[in-house]
């Protein structure tokens, strides 16, 4: 992946140590660049926005209106898929205590909750976290994760779906999961993946890639690298996600033929999200009307292709604390 031309000197990576990054390219967002570490390969958006600074690209209609994100469909859509990510952590972990960081609404907590589990979550800020307090009455911190009150050794399962990459010191976080976890705890992590056949075709269009709210660029040998290296062993590694890959393909192939950046996913979104993209783009709203039946075929032919190739668009992966 690395070429010895591209190399730089770049802050010490994280998770290897190694001080030699290339540039991969820059983003779609103005400013921002991603540095791939030529030690492991986990990609890093440059320069990562302060901490203190990023609520400013979470507005909220990133969240939806009373955190509803999606249409009616949609929404019955990611219920399911998140019963059945309940599921596979029920088959993996005892009922016990389970901590979701990044919970979001609180779907996969509250599912576990009738599988047995103790639910506890962690959001970034109260407008995130209203669904799951309010209306599922989970209990919910607003804490940054390296430093919440919850107790060592306690946790039968963490959960890190689709947060990793958003937090910006990752590694002290799946530190911190470690020590959380009992011995034999389930650690169960989604990531999109860098590595994957749809981020290598698409680079900068690609839909998962999300900068700058996405501070680390995972791959499936850059995860594991840094989970094995904080004592987890791997039991787990799922290529197919047809909650999240299919609609990697389809998004991304949309944005590299030049429709409005990601236009499609504010079709998806809530009713005044969806209104304001349709007034501004008639024509591609036609277009798009008119080529998603094959186009999502496609997506979904691909979803199947690179999961047989081992390079999902997005990975799940399942570790569990080796004793200590
Ligand atoms: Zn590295």
């Amino acid at each position: 992946m690395a070429k010895d031309a591209s190399r730089l000197k770049s802050p010490r990576c994280p998770a290897c140590g190694s001080d030699a990054g290339r540039k991969a390219f820059d983003c779609i967002e103005p400013g921002f660049e991603i540095l791939v570490c030529c030690g492991c390969g986990m990609g890093r958006t440059i320069p990562p926005v302060p901490p203190e600074e990023i609520g400013r690209y979470y507005p909220e209609t990133y969240y939806g209106k009373e955190n509803v994100r999606f249409n009616v469909v949609f929404e019955r859509l990611t219920r399911l898929f998140r019963l059945r990510r309940a599921r596979v952590i029920a088959s993996r972990a005892k009922p016990g205590p389970v901590l979701d960081v990044g919970c979001g609404r609180g779907f996969i907590l509250a599912c576990l909750r009738d599988l047995g589990f103790q639910p506890h979550g962690i959001e970034l800020s109260d407008t995130a976290a209203w669904h799951a307090r309010q209306v599922l009455k989970l209990a919910v911190e607003t804490c940054d994760f390296n430093r919440s009150p919850h107790r060592k050794g306690v946790y039968d399962a963490v959960i890190l779906w689709h947060s990793l990459e958003h937090l910006p010191r990752p590694v002290e976080a799946l530190a911190r999961a470690h020590a959380l976890l009992k011995d034999g705890g389930l650690l169960a992590v989604a990531v999109p993946n860098v590595e994957s056949l749809q981020a290598g075709l698409f680079g900068r269009h690609w839909f998962h890639l999300d900068v700058p709210r996405h501070y680390f660029h995972f791959g499936a040998e850059s995860l594991a690298s840094v989970l094995v290296r904080q004592g987890f062993a791997i039991v787990q590694e799922d290529h197919f996600c047809l909650e999240q890959n299919p609609y990697g393909w389809i998004q991304s192939l949309y944005n590299s033929l030049g429709f409005d950046e990601n236009f499609l996913y504010s079709l998806l979104k809530n009713r005044s999200a969806r209104a304001m993209r349709m007034r501004r783009h008639p024509i591609q709203l036609a277009l798009t009307a008119l080529t998603l039946p094959v186009v999502a075929a496609l997506g979904v032919l691909m979803t199947l292709v690179e999961a047989v190739l081992r390079r999902g668009g997005t990975i799940e992966v399942y570790a569990v604390k080796r004793r200590t």
